[in-house]
């Protein structure tokens, strides 16, 4: 059994915040160890027992390094008001369709 959990914060962003990993497979092809595989999702996972706490697949990490707190501040003047939420938003709507018969027939309302 590998001794590196995968919450430890060298590993790439798939380990520690799956969301925002967008499974582009570099973790695995910088590890010089070949300790990272992948799910049935193409997730990263790690190999028990082969990470040596390089690094690497932190460092090449797309999802990584964007912090998105100040790239909303840089972009839109502002933090994100709901922190449970992963963008900017400007405003939301509800919308159905006026057609009774689409609003009811449709899985989205019928928009
Ligand atoms: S390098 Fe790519 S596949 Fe690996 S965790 Fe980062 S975004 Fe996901
Ligand atoms: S050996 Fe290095 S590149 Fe491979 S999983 Fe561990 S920290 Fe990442």
């Amino acid at each position: 059994m590998s001794g590196v959990p995968e919450s430890s914060p060298f590993l790439s962003i798939g380990f520690t915040a799956r969301e925002l990993c967008t499974r582009c497979g570099s973790c695995a092809g910088v590890c010089p160890v070949q300790a990272i595989g992948f799910d049935e999702r193409r997730f990263p996972v790690l190999i028990p027992g082969r990470c040596i706490s390089c690094g690497l697949c932190g460092k090449v990490c797309p999802g990584k390094e964007v912090r998105f707190g100040d790239l909303a501040e840089q972009v839109f003047g502002e933090r994100f008001g709901n922190p449970g939420f992963d963008g900017h938003v400007e405003k939301t709507y509800v919308g159905y369709a006026a057609d009774e018969r689409l609003r009811s027939g449709g899985a989205g309302g019928g928009s």
